[in-house]
């Protein structure tokens, strides 16, 4: 079973006593950011020349200098800028200002598992993500409660890494609601399969092949997007709030014998296979090395993937349906 750490395994000194560079301000740095600052920790932002954030974090009363100033002022630098440029900021702003005793974290682990970034020896190296969107850790910091957040230590040069990071993890609320400790590897790895295999990749196949099928049997498209896309939020509210089961004591008996008895012919061992397949390309680094070709390369498969869904029947029919719901948009 997972370790857990709450805010009494976590002392607040250990990071008021650093000066913490956030290096970046959008979902996550803004977060972060405010709610260091709000828990007494010296904090600074760094952010590119022409960023679209910097006015923001300034109205929000925070001091914003460059990424390289930002990491040469201080001694904890947490990079939260885009997974696939963060190599190129560390190169260029941060390596450069690094010292004995300092310590570089990030809130996912890409970058170091994959050998992207390869910090000095003398340096820790940590990591804390909060298992959700920075608008939510924000909010619940502010509401006094906190967002779970996972940490890890992949170098504990000083020998008081975790600490340190547990600290980092109290100051934006992680420690209220609970700390999960894991590895790099176990972090990365996994945040990837369950975005490719069932999050994202995996539901958005689902969707379009059910709606698709119904739509080559000669039913309307707004019927089969109402049954094969609307309809999946109210059965994933349902599983978030209380698993399968919770799910399954409020539909109907009918559906859930179909749930039963057709959920294993839709994801079959074939599928799975095919899961363990993925996963194997993303442990073995072939699947950061694709996609960070693919990134530096210009962006044209994505962008052509991009296009053709655009273009699907699906997003062309949900785009006026939901004309028809205003509270869908407001609730976002
Ligand atoms: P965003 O895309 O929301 O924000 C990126 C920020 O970096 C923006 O403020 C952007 O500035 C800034 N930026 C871009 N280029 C540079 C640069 N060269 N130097 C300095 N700043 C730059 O990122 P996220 O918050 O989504 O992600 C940050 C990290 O957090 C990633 O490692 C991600 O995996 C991780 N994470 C994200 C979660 C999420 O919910 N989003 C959840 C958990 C972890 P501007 O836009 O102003 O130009
Ligand atoms: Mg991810
Ligand atoms: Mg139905």
């Amino acid at each position: 079973m997972a370790e857990l750490f709450y805010d009494a395994d976590a002392d607040l000194s250990t990071i008021q006593g650093r000066k913490v560079a956030v290096i970046g301000y959008g979902s996550q740095g803004h977060a972060h950011a405010l709610s260091l600052r709000d828990s007494g920790v010296d904090v600074r932002v760094g952010l590119h020349e022409g960023s679209k954030s910097k006015a923001k974090a300034e109205e929000q009363g925070l001091r914003v200098v460059t990424p390289a100033e930002a990491a040469a002022e201080a001694d904890v630098i947490m990079i939260l800028v885009p997974d696939p440029i963060q190599a190129q900021v560390y190169e260029q702003s941060i390596a450069p200002h690094l010292k004995d005793g300092d310590a570089l974290f990030f809130g996912h682990g890409f970058n170091i598992r994959f050998g992207f970034i390869k910090p000095p020896a003398g340096v820790d190296v940590c990591m804390v993500a909060p298992k959700g969107p920075g608008h939510l850790v924000r909010r619940q910091y502010e509401e006094g409660r906190g967002v779970p957040c996972i940490v890890a230590v992949e170098q504990d040069a000083s020998g008081n890494a975790f600490a340190l990071a547990l600290a980092y993890a109290k100051a934006i609320g992680g420690t209220r609601a609970g700390v999960i400790k894991t590895t790099f590897t176990e972090e990365t790895e996994t945040d990837l399969f369950g975005e490719q295999a069932v999050l994202c990749g995996g539901t958005a196949a689902l969707v379009k092949a059910g709606f698709e099928t119904l739509v080559e049997a000669g039913y309307q498209p707004e019927i089969a997007y109402f049954e094969c896309l609307h309809e999946l939020k109210l059965i994933v509210d349902l599983m978030y709030e209380g698993g399968l089961e919770k799910m399954r004591w409020s539909i109907s008996e009918t559906a859930e014998w179909g749930d039963y008895v057709t959920g294993p012919r839709i994801i079959t061992d074939t599928t799975k296979a095919e899961m363990k397949k993925v996963l194997a390309e993303i442990q073995d680094g072939s699947f950061a090395r694709t996609w960070m070709d693919e990134y530096h390369g210009g962006l044209k498969k994505y962008n052509e993937y991009k296009q053709q869904d655009a273009e699907h029947l699906l997003e062309t029919t949900g785009k006026e349906l939901r004309k028809l719901m205003s509270w869908v948009n407001e609730e976002a």
